[in-house]
């Protein structure tokens, strides 16, 4: 199979899976367990922060830091494209009773800094309290400049506001920019970062911040029950993920940018370049084209995408430059046979 649904897909390396058997493991509800202490000091270190959470999702690390952030009737700032304001079930309203407040993101994907300003609620019994502004990086496969960080960093520090990154694919955007994860780490206050994407481990995210900060979110992670027992069978993968996987994602961004060139010469397609800074490609399928039968024809010859007009083709791990070819190659075949009539 050559799955472009997401980075999501990708399974874990040979590496990883004899770490794992021979994890030393232990409790870690108590604190026991080796391995995830060991990953934990080491991505809490690599990435310039006090402390470090290994967590089942990038969802729940979210959850966790603005459950930590923030208190009920506070609200934080982020983009009306924000996962963790548009994809993640609506949790912090549901589950912390925070008040998400998303602004537009602009076309490179930032918020613009007149924007946040402007939301930022006054102290008054009418308003939420504005406690957190919560940025992504790399949004939508865009990389936020780091002069905008710095900036947005500052805004918050004058305005007396909390600043999150989620960083779920921070890596990608550290690599497409030749910088470490820390240079853009730096300028929050707490990061969630997948680690099972385009990393490539089973499971699991890591959530960082300072002490006082990761001790409210083990008691949040405990109270949703995401408190793992011998975890180190996953944490074994997940610092192979951080140590062994992070300079490989430029294999994805070339294959993303060789993908996006084929796409771009094909009448079919409407491709805008610009915007294909790591591994993801979107492209707009002309209607005369049923996208649905693309799909099943596709997924016939072991391809797999997801169906709208509107595609987005995620490289990884798992798919080699020649995979881009071969896909090529068979969407060429494929696209006559899908015409509406
Ligand atoms: C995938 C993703 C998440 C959530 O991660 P899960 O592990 O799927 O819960 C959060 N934020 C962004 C930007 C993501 O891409």
């Amino acid at each position: 199979m050559i799955d472009f649904r997401s980075d999501t897909v990708t399974k874990p390396t040979d590496a990883m899976r004899k770490a794992m058997a021979q994890a030393e493991v232990g409790d870690d509800v108590y604190g026991d367990d080796p391995t995830v202490n060991r990953l934990q000091d080491m991505a809490a270190e690599r990435f310039g922060f006090d402390s470090a959470l290994f967590v089942s999702s990038g969802t729940q690390a979210n959850l966790l830091a603005l459950m930590s952030h923030c208190e009920r009737g506070d609200e934080y700032l982020c983009g009306q494209q924000a996962h963790n304001y548009k994809f993640e079930g609506g949790g912090a309203a549901v589950l912390g009773s925070i008040q998400p407040q998303p602004l537009n993101n602009q076309a490179d994907g930032s918020i613009l800094l007149a924007d946040i300003e402007a939301a930022i609620k006054p102290d008054d019994v009418h308003f939420a309290h504005t406690r957190l502004l919560s940025i992504e990086n790399t949004i939508g496969g865009k990389v936020l400049p780091q002069q905008y960080l710095a900036d947005a960093q500052a805004l918050a520090f004058n305005r007396g506001l909390k600043i999150h990154l989620d960083g779920a694919r921070v890596a990608n955007a550290a690599v497409a920019q030749n910088v470490q994860i820390s240079e853009i780490t730096q300028y929050f206050d707490s990061v969630s970062i997948c680690l099972s994407k385009g990393l490539a481990a089973p499971i699991g995210s890591i959530l960082l911040g300072d002490e006082r900060l990761i001790n409210k979110a083990v008691r949040w992670r405990k109270m949703l029950g995401g408190g793992m027992r011998q975890a180190g069978i996953i944490a074994a993968a997940a610092e192979l993920a951080i140590t062994d996987q992070v300079e490989r994602l430029a294999e994805d961004h070339d294959n993303a940018s060789l993908l996006a060139q084929h796409l771009m010469a094909m009448p079919e397609f409407s491709v805008d370049v610009s915007q294909v800074q790591t591994n993801m490609v979107f492209a707009e399928l002309d209607k005369r084209f049923d996208v649905n039968h693309l799909s099943l024809l596709l997924s016939q010859q072991g391809i797999l995408i997801s169906a709208t007009y509107s595609l987005r083709f995620v490289t990884h791990k798992d798919i080699s430059r020649q995979d881009v070819l071969t896909f090529v190659d068979v969407l060429k075949k494929c696209l006559p046979q899908v015409t509406v009539q």
